[in-house]
This record gives structure tokens, sequence and C-alpha cells, in this order.
């Protein structure tokens, strides 16, 4: 089986008198925590030249319930984006960053197979919308919008229903999706190497982190 390699943002934390060093550790690839002298957290992520957060930035963010950030308008960091971690997730991050602290460089490569992890496929919160029920039902798929694999909230939003065990009732055995070709948009966005994806590799499977690619 196939392996994704992926270059993810190794995480370091900094407190604010290495700003400029938390910088360069950034536009080297990695993210960094500034960790305040009252202990709150900010972030420190880049940005592409369309103004936007990398992929994996992003996803970061949304680990951690944010979307929101400022880009820094002068010092060291200039540039760079910058967002104050929520107090109930200042945990989350510095623990990513104690995960990364056995890892030289700002940038990790790991191998991570999807095909033999399946990890992201429970407990989750996958959200349906008429495009994915349309796509069922064009593939001859048509149970699969009735009440056995789709839950129906009062507030209108539609999920699948995943069983009991917390499993999606279409991850197979052998940990491959039974309806991949026509799976939700929520599971085609989901970014394989994102703190979301080394998060449900470590509740699921209890892998802490990705094996190392080969050379
Ligand atoms: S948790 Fe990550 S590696 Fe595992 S299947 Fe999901 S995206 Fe792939
Ligand atoms: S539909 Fe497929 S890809 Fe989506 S959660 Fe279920 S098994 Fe995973």
């Amino acid at each position: 089986m196939s392996a994704y390699v992926v270059s993810r943002p190794v995480w370091r934390r900094f407190r604010p008198r290495f700003l400029s060093r938390a910088a360069a550790h950034v536009r080297a690839g990695g993210h960094a925590a500034i960790v305040l002298p009252d202990e709150r957290v900010d972030l420190l992520l880049s940005i592409g030249e369309d103004g936007k957060l990398t992929e994996l930035g992003l996803w970061s963010l949304l680990s951690i319930e944010q979307q929101r950030f400022r880009r820094v308008g002068e010092g060291p960091a200039k540039g760079l984006a910058t967002a104050r971690v929520k107090r109930q997730y200042e945990g989350s991050v510095l623990d990513w960053c104690e995960r990364d602290s056995t890892h030289p460089g700002a940038i990790r490569e790991v191998a991570l197979d999807c095909l033999s992890c399946g990890a992201c496929c429970h407990d989750a919160n996958v959200l349906l919308d008429e495009v994915d029920l349309a796509r069922f039902r064009d593939a001859g798929r048509g149970d699969l919008t009735g009440r056995a694999y789709v839950r129906r909230a009062r507030d209108g939003k539609i999920t699948l229903r995943f069983a009991a065990s917390g499993r999606c009732q279409h991850l197979c055995e052998d940990r491959r999706c039974a309806i991949y070709e026509i799976r939700p948009d929520n599971c085609r966005a989901f970014v394989v190497g994102s703190e979301a994806c080394l998060s449900a590799r470590e509740e699921t499977l209890g892998i802490r982190d990705g094996a190392p690619a080969e050379p």
C-alpha cells in the first residue's frame, strides 16, 4: 500500500523575547506558540503570497475552533499571521509543541497511509448537504439518504449516522471506505497530515505521530 509523504510543520514554543527566533522558525515552515508572561498563548503562522494561511496552518486553526487571524504589522514577525488561542485550547497547542520537541528543524516529513488507518472515520461529525445526498441518489444509493445512514437534527443539520461504537458505518474491516467514490464532501476535504488527522490517529489508534518518511 502506498503512503502519503506529508511535510508537516513542527511546533515550537517560544517566550516573547525570542520572537525573532520564532519568526525564523515560522518562515522556515514551522508553527510557533508564543507563551506570554501571563501564560496566554499566541500562535505565529506563515501566510502565502496570496494572503492566505497554508492549508496545514488553516487546519491547525480549525482544530482549535478558530478561523480568524491577523497579519503582524511590525517587528520581527512582520507579515506573519497571529491569533490568540482560546483558553480551553492552550493545553492542546502546548501538547503539540511537546510532541514535536524531539523533532529537529521546522518541517517534519511523515508517511501516512490512509488505506491502513481510517482513524478519522471514527467519532467524527460528518456534515452532509444536498450535493452529497444527490450524489448518493445519482449513484443508485438512495438508501444512503435514509434514517439508517443519516441523522437529521431539528436545526436542519444533516450528518452521517455513525455506529454506536463510534465507527462510520461505511468503514470496512480492512479500513477502506465502502462508498469512497461517492463519499461526502466533508470526507474529501479532510487533510492528511493536519492536526485533525494527527489527533484522530492518536485518539483512535494510539499513534502519537506518523512514521518518518523513508529517505
Ligand atoms: S486520520 Fe489521517 S492518515 Fe488516517 S485515514 Fe484520516 S487522513 Fe488518512
Ligand atoms: S464515509 Fe467513508 S471517508 Fe467518510 S467517514 Fe465514512 S468511511 Fe470515512
